[in-house]
């Protein structure tokens, strides 16, 4: 029987031999089956069941915190967060989903009515990342659950035990077994899922998997929604009052979940006349981010989750040096495992450089100096990626040119890596298709019906 083994990142031990899911087809079978029922339902009894979800995952926080940072290394305080993060986006979708999945007047006049139905679209794949399983979860199962869809859930191998805690506590809290299932496994049981005559597929990881799942399920015509990476940039320009609190809010930017973030700061540009002071800032406030044992309160980096990552950053930073670059890189004491990469800051960098074109993923910055906006514009623009991008500044104007300029599926102003439930969460280019969040994030798992009605 196939097992996939966990290993703990910090400490590189094996914490748990997990079976593959077999038989596959026949939990779709059983899915399928169920799926009507459900949908059938009344809302408020599927409301209900993702409530006392919602409520497990406030009373089990800190046992699923602590089993989220074994297996992905992720510090225990920012696994707190993310549980808080999903309690909060489930709500959303609980507030929201009578409303947008209503049926819909649109005319009503003599001897005419048009109306327009929303149906749930049957049963889904979800193939999800491990970097926030709990948040980029949510973003799909729960909007899925509720607009009456059956979900095979297929966690990353790198998150399988949190994959394994949802589907227990989805269990727990009245969802039927054949309505939510999590599918264990790697590449080949998402292989499986692909093959499966599924009625839409939901896929959030790197635009590598992602393009061959589009491609590959291209002829089933069903909704196929992808949220990939990015190369995320910065602009700080010149008008700043308060440079020092800007620098906070990039850095975390930067390092907060190890850079391993969709929206992560990938680069940074300055402008000429704060660039130096920038640096200075951004290294002294770079030391605050400690690295360390990710079960102690005070580490701010935990190791990597996935150790071959540690070949693309120093290939990066390689890259970088060999061209020119000049690199800070803070050292990490008594080094827990050989999981870890040093915070690293790349002055002196350029798009000739791989650290500012290809997703790093990983705690590396390039810091770039620009002359004025419309170069910034330029080399953000630079890119095949299309997640987010950021300005910082005291003046709207150039703020307002930037954010229209920017071609990416969420624009921030004296803010970055933020997702907001409210808020539609999609990618442009190589960053995805389709969006979750927000109520076009409910309507998402449902497909319209028109009536024409005569009478
Ligand atoms: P990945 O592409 O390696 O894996 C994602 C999932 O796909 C896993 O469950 C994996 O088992 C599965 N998979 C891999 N090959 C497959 C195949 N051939 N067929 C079917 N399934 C397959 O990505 P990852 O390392 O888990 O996640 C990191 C990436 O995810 C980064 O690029 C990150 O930017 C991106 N991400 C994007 C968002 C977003 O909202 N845009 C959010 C989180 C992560």
């Amino acid at each position: 029987m196939k097992k996939i083994e966990v290993i703990n990142p910090a400490t590189e031990k094996s914490i748990a031999k997990v079976p593959a899911s077999v038989d596959i087809p026949s939990i779709y079978e059983k899915a399928r089956n169920a799926q009507k029922q459900w949908a059938k339902q009344d809302l408020q009894y599927r409301i209900d069941c993702i409530s006392r979800f919602q409520k497990e995952l406030e009373n089990k926080k800190d046992a699923l915190a602590l089993t989220l940072t074994q297996e992905t290394g992720k510090p225990l305080w920012q696994s707190l967060n993310e549980l808080r993060g999903a309690g909060l986006r489930i709500q959303f979708f609980i507030d929201n989903v009578e409303k947008y999945m209503q049926n819909e007047t649109i005319t009503q006049e003599e001897g005419l009515l048009e109306k327009i139905y929303y149906e749930p679209l049957g049963v889904i794949g979800n193939i999800s990342a491990w970097n926030y399983p709990y948040l980029v979860g949510v973003n799909v199962f729960i909007p899925a659950l509720l607009t009456g869809n059956a979900v095979l859930y297929k966690p990353s191998e790198y998150a399988l035990l949190t994959g394994l805690k949802i589907e227990s506590m989805m269990q727990d809290s009245g969802v039927p077994k054949e309505i939510f299932v999590t599918i264990i496994g790697d590449k080949e049981e998402g292989e499986k899922l692909l093959d499966l005559p599924l009625d839409g597929y939901y896929f959030t990881g790197s635009h590598k998997t992602g393009k061959y799942i589009y491609e590959k399920v291209a002829s089933k015509m069903v909704p196929c929604q992808l949220e990939l990476g990015g190369k995320d940039a910065v602009y700080v320009s010149e008008n700043n009052e308060n440079l020092a609190k800007v620098v906070e809010g990039v850095c975390e930017g930067v390092f907060y979940n190890n850079g391993q973030s969709c929206c992560a700061v990938e680069r940074i540009y300055v402008h000429t006349s704060i660039y130096k002071q920038f640096i200075d800032l951004f290294y002294e406030y770079t030391k605050s981010w400690v690295a360390g044992d990710p079960l102690d309160n005070n580490t701010m980096l935990g190791p990597l989750t996935r150790k071959e990552q540690k070949k693309v950053l120093q290939a990066q930073l390689d890259d970088a040096l060999f061209k020119g670059a000049q690199a800070i890189q803070l050292n990490i004491k008594d080094e827990p495992s050989s999981y870890y990469f040093p915070p690293t800051i790349l002055a002196n960098v350029s798009h000739e450089m791989t650290v500012m074109r290809e997703e790093s993923f990983g705690p590396i910055i390039g810091i770039q100096e620009v002359e004025h906006l419309e170069e910034a514009i330029s080399l953000m623009k630079d890119t095949d990626y299309g997640l987010t991008s950021a300005i910082y500044t005291d003046e709207y104007n150039e703020a307002e040119r930037l954010m229209e300029e920017m071609d990416t599926g969420s624009v921030y102003l004296n803010c970055c890596d933020r997702v907001s439930p409210n808020l539609p969460w999609a990618g442009r280019k190589n960053s995805g298709l389709g969006l979750t969040l927000s109520y076009h994030g409910i309507r998402s798992f449902l497909q319209t019906k028109a009536y024409h009605i005569r009478f």
